[in-house]
This record gives structure tokens, sequence and C-alpha cells, in this order.
């Protein structure tokens, strides 16, 4: 078995519970790529086992500490654990993100199961190297008749993985899911992500409190589920909003699926735009929610996607009517918590609003997250009451 072994010090974050070493922390290597072997500290003390990547910035990731040499094993218990802490959470669905990568301790490989079909993205050399096995397990263990992968090329190129997607079972057909309450028709061929964005359904959820009997505005809507929740809860009216007109198909498909008969409207339209014309216009929402792309992809336009943020939540502001609620949300990991009031405190100045915020989280519990790896934690979710 390979081994490395790490520069001194470079131990700490190890063993606060972090699951990857970075290439500039490696001390001496004796690794083949995709392998899994030994990390030792500086002492020859073992740290733990993780997948080898001589083409990554990200040189190791960990396995978990039940590794015990078995990898076929490894990942039964890995998928088993991660099924338990969904059904504890959703005992009435099929459908949701079964794994989600080192947050589940199974590095690099994020599981979306849509009832027998499941949907993967693989960001590890070392995942992809066994990928056979892992597929003969979800065949086997957990009934998949469909498994196919959805990935996005920019992580596969910081792995040095190749940009294609692979059918490995079945075929890529539509599929009609649920998510506890409502039903959306998944059409993997023109949906963004996997098919679905799965963590916000705890959040789609929560905001029902709030729309009974209220006008609603859902802005980047993709398959509606803000919206589709707000009708589930009584709203008296909903605008649906998003700049691809797949994505508001669908979630108009997924209105009249679920049977709502609630006044609405579909726009197809840039999202700043709309909100530019709502800002000269009488008519305002008591609920508004924002729920962007990714601004920031890479650290590097992390100032501009700051910006962005700003901007999208002023105009947010300004569409609620007083003493309505605006709610808002930023999927970019490399935008911080911090950073996230920062753009809210600003829109606030520029726009002469008072915000009371009541309500702030992540991302749904089927995305779990480690506590010493910040990089598990990307959604941000908040709601607040607009004086
Ligand atoms: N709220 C959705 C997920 C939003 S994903 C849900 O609950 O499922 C982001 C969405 O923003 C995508 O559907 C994408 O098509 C849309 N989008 C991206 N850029 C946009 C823009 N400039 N204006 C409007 N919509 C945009």
């Amino acid at each position: 078995m390979g081994k490395i072994i790490l520069k001194k010090n470079e131990e700490h974050r190890i063993r606060n519970g972090h699951l990857w070493i970075f290439s500039n922390e490696i001390e001496h290597k004796d690794a083949q790529n995709g392998e899994i072997i030994e990390v030792l500290d500086f002492k020859g003390k073992l740290l733990g086992h993780g997948f080898y990547n001589e083409h990554s910035l990200i040189a190791v990731r960990l396995l978990a500490g039940y590794y015990n040499g078995n990898f076929r094993d490894y990942v039964i218990e890995s998928l088993h654990k991660a099924l338990q802490l969904r059904a504890a959470f959703y005992p009435k669905r099929i459908s949701f993100r079964l794994t989600h990568s080192e947050s589940d301790y199974l590095p690099g490989l994020i599981i979306d199961r849509y009832n027998s079909t499941y949907v993967l993205q693989v960001y590890c050399t070392g995942i992809e190297q066994r990928i056979n096995m892992i597929i003969e397990i979800l065949k086997t263990e957990f009934k998949a008749e469909n498994i196919f992968t959805l990935n996005d090329p920019h992580f596969r190129k910081l792995e040095g993985l190749p940009e294609n997607d692979i059918i490995y079972l079945g075929n890529i057909r539509e599929e009609v899911i649920d998510d506890g309450q409502l039903k959306y028709k998944i059409d993997f061929s023109h949906s963004q992500k996997t098919g679905f964005y799965f963590d916000q359904c705890d959040n789609r959820k929560y905001i029902e409190k709030l729309c009974k009997d209220k006008k609603v505005l859902d802005v980047f809507c993709n398959s509606g589920g803000f919206g589709l929740h707000a009708a589930h809860a009584g709203a008296s009216w909903i605008t649906f909003a998003d700049s691809s007109k797949n994505s508001l198909d669908n979630a108009y498909f997924n209105f009249k699926l679920n049977g709502f008969k609630t006044p609405v409207e579909f726009i197809c339209k840039d999202a700043f735009d709309l909100l530019e014309e709502l800002k000269i216009s009488a008519s305002k929402y008591d609920l508004v929610i924002v729920d962007p792309p990714s601004f920031a992809k890479s650290k590097k336009n992390l100032q501009k996607a700051l910006k962005g943020y700003e901007k999208l939540n002023r105009l947010a502001m300004a569409a609620v009517s007083g003493g309505g609620f605006l709610v808002s949300s930023s999927c970019s990991g490399h935008v911080s918590r911090g950073d996230f009031y920062k753009t809210i405190i600003e829109a606030c100045r520029k726009s002469a609003r008072k915000l009371q915020m009541v309500y702030f989280t992540g991302a749904a519990h089927d995305h779990p997250v480690i506590p010493a790896m910040p990089e598990t934690s990307y959604l941000k979710f908040a709601v607040f009451r607009v004086m």
C-alpha cells in the first residue's frame, strides 16, 4: 500500500476532522494515482486512509475511520449509513440526495436518487477507478434500475478527469418524484444539476408558513418548488420567473401536475430586468423569493459576485410590500455567511429599507455538513421581514 507523510504541523486540521490534504502539505510520497494510501503525520503516526490524486490540488481525499482495508464493505456501510440518515428525516420519501460526497464519507461522489434512477456526479479519481463496483452495489443492494452521470465539467477538470457522462445501467428516462408533499416531473435531458435541486426541499416547505392568502414572487424558480409550495399553502397569486424556457415549462407542468388552481403567471425573463421593471410598478408582493445560481464559481470572481448578490437583494427588497418578506439564498460555497450578511446590509443601506432576519439556515438534511470542513457547507438561506 502506498503512503504519504505530511509536513510538520499539517496534521492538526486533519485531526480536527477535515478530509482533504493539499499537495503542498506533503513531505514525502510513495503513491499511485487513484490508489488508497496510508496518511502519516510527520512522526510516522497513522492518521487515516484516503485516495491519492497526482493531478489535483486536493492530493488526498480521506475515508472515514471505519475503512478496514476492504473498499466494497466500506461503500456498502457508507451507503447504508447515508440512507439511515435520510430515512430518519424523510420517512415518506424515496427520492433525495443519497450521498453528499465527503459529507457522507464517500469523497467526490454525489448520488441523487429519483425513484429507482440513480444520478451520479463523480469528482474523485479513486472513486472513478472503482465505479463498476459502486454500480454493482447500487444495482444489487439498492435495486437501482437506471444509473448514469450528469457531471459538472468544471469539477471534473479540477480532478484531471475526462469531461464525459456515462450511462452505466438502463437508460435515461423521465421520472415523476415527490418531495413528501408535491410532485415534480424530472426531465434529465433538459434539467440542471442532476435533475432537481434537492438542497432547497426543507426550505420550500418552510416558506409555506408565510404564504396563505399572500401574493408571491418566485424568482429563479427552476422546477417551481418554492412557488408550488406557496400554492400548496394557499397563496392568492403566484408569479413564477426564470430565464430558462425549459425550466419555466417544467414549472408550469408541475403546477398542473399537482392540480393547483391558484391564479398564476409564468414569466421567462432575466431576473434583474424583471425586478427593475417591478421597481417602477405600483404592484408589490407579500413574499419575494430569490434563489439565484452561483455567481462565484471560483474565488477569483468573488468581489464581482458579491456586487451581483447585493444588487439582486436590493431590487428584490424593492418588490416587497411593507411588512412583507424577502426570502434570499446564495448557493456559492465561496460566499461565506459573513459575506452574505454584508451584501444584505449594503442592499438595505442603498434602498433605505430596514430588515428583521427571522430565519437563517443552510441546505436540507440530505446535504449534511462536516463541521471541520467549511467546504461541505455552501447554501445560505435567510428569511427577512421588510419594514
Ligand atoms: N429555486 C429553484 C432553483 C433555482 S436554480 C428551485 O427551488 O428548484 C437557479 C435558476 O436560475 C435556474 O433555473 C436558472 O435557469 C435560473 N437563472 C439563471 N440565471 C438567471 C437570470 N439571470 N435570470 C433569471 N433566471 C436565471
